[in-house]
């Protein structure tokens, strides 16, 4: 696909706007007038957006040409609305491409022109300035969202607010990376390595991994920060044995204060690498809540995404950590997989209701153009479906005494839907809640981690990032640098 843009920079909403539509495809920008980008002459789809000054106004143009045929909605700049926290013109123009797409895809995206990763703290901005009523009907009539998303929005920012009201300025969570997984699920695109071929690197990740837990706790010392949540995540942090995981996890014991941890989540994704042990490790250390993923509960599709393990894995795993003492239980499962029938997914839901974890975890399918699915040219994306799939999680686990509480997108989701944790009263993760709120200090570990720190500033508040490196390889080889970055935690209070 062609996108040409004249007389304006919004290019990267622009570019989100035609990935709703046409998700898989290359997208070539080109700003005219300036060097960036050139037109795919074979191409046969064009969209076109500028703005050009006409007797005194601002006029805005989209067109979209496919094969031959070329529509064009022409509009002129209003005046600008206060509510709006963008640029105008920018929203103007996105709604005009908007309606093309619409009309030539036969498709209306349910969030409308948001293209964002947290529709939630916008309408949460917007309540605050304007009053729930009003937000609502501005992602109504400005974002062209539906009233479905509107409500599940609404729902998700009161179950989130309770949250975040136990969120005091000293406060920080700790984000342990484990990046390893025992095989490469086929929708991933994660940087995760699979230890078939890195095995022999983790011995050394976990020394050193501890080592930047110590350099961590040293920092938040400095600062006076009280820890309030523990999220280790990954990869498959259960990928380690139960030797190294105690390793780690004694060593977050020994390094920091646990007395105000109100979460401490271990994600054992995969129910194949849960043995006994590792649970028992778990609990000596602390973890009160793990996330077992089964996915789906069909055994067919689990073996289409390159999950090496069965729905009855996944029972006996659950089973296994009820066994074990733990009362804080997450399942996550993915709607859009490749040739799941909506059938399918009901009967993964409902199992999964009879089952009751703490809470359950629903994800919209990303269609990750470098995971091995796109790769063979598996993906195939059935929107309609997942939006069946995710309309009847939305109504059954309400239902059933579970409640919306965070709520986040990706781009290139299967229907640009969204991913949702739905959890029992009281069984929330705040982790997830800050994290998607940026709203907490969170000191990370581990390669690929980010320690994103909330420096307050006079017109509300700036995050400071610092990366670690991404590959493993990467941060055993370059360790030193890890810890020269994190001295400078101590220095950005
Ligand atoms: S478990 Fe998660 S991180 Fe690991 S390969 Fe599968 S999708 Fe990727």
């Amino acid at each position: 696909m062609n996108l040409i843009l004249y007389g304006h920079d919004f290019h990267y909403e622009m570019e989100a706007l035609c990935r709703l539509f046409y998700p898989l495809q290359p997208i070539h920008v080109i700003e005219k007038g300036s060097s960036l980008g050139e037109q795919s002459e074979d191409d046969p789809i064009t969209a076109y957006t500028g703005i050009h000054p006409e007797n005194g106004k601002i006029k805005l143009t989209a067109s979209l040409q496919i094969g031959e045929k070329k529509e064009t909605a022409e509009d002129f700049f209003h005046a600008k609305d206060p509510a709006f926290f963008g640029d105008e013109k920018e929203r103007q123009l996105a709604v005009l491409l908007f309606g093309l797409l619409e009309k030539a895809c036969g498709f209306t995206p349910r969030w409308g022109l948001l293209t964002g990763v947290r529709p939630v703290k916008l309408f949460r901005r917007l309540t605050e300035a304007y009053g729930e009523q009003k937000a609502s009907q501005y992602f109504r009539e400005a974002y062209l969202v539906s009233p479905e998303k509107i409500s599940l929005a609404s729902k998700t920012m009161h179950r989130e607010e309770k949250i975040l009201a136990q969120n005091s300025p000293r406060d920080f969570s700790l984000y342990l990376s484990v990046p390893f997984c025992p095989t490469r699920c086929a929708y991933c695109s994660f940087v995760s390595s699979s230890v078939e071929k890195t095995m022999k690197l983790i011995p050394e990740y976990v020394e050193l991994l501890c080592k930047e837990i110590e350099a961590a706790a040293k920092q938040a010392e400095k600062l006076n920060l009280h820890l309030v949540s523990v999220y280790m995540g990954g990869g498959t942090p259960t990928t380690l044995t139960a030797q190294q995981l105690d390793e780690v996890l004694s060593c977050v014991k020994r390094s920091f204060d646990l007395s105000f941890c109100r979460e401490y989540t271990v994600e054992a994704g995969r129910p194949d690498t849960i043995t006994p042990e590792k649970l028992a490790v778990l609990k000596k250390c602390s973890a009160d809540r793990i996330s077992i993923n089964p996915q789906t509960l069909n055994d067919r599709i689990l073996e289409v995404i390159g999950r090496r393990h069965t729905a009855k894995q996944t029972r006996e795993a659950f089973l296994m950590a009820r066994e074990a003492g733990f009362e804080n239980i997450n399942m996550d499962l993915i709607v859009g997989l490749p040739g799941e029938s909506v059938e399918s997914f009901y009967n993964t839901l409902n199992t999964l209701l009879e089952w009751a974890p703490e809470s359950i975890t629903v994800h919209d399918l990303a269609l990750k153009r470098s995971s091995r699915l796109y790769q063979e040219g598996k993906i195939q994306e059935d929107a309609a479906a997942a939006s069946v799939m995710l309309d009847y999680a939305d109504r059954v686990l309400p239902e059933n005494g579970y409640a919306p509480y965070y709520l986040y997108r990706q781009s290139r989701m299967v229907g640009n839907l969204e991913n949702v944790g739905f959890a029992k009263p009281g069984f929330e993760s705040p982790y997830n809640v800050f994290i998607m709120d940026e709203s907490q200090h969170i000191l990370g570990c581990g390669a690929g981690a980010v320690t994103k720190l909330c420096v307050p500033q006079k017109s509300g508040q700036r995050i400071r990032r610092i990366f670690n490196f991404k590959y493993p390889f990467e941060y055993i080889s370059r360790h030193e640098e890890i810890l020269e970055r994190k001295e400078q935690v101590g220095k950005l209070s």
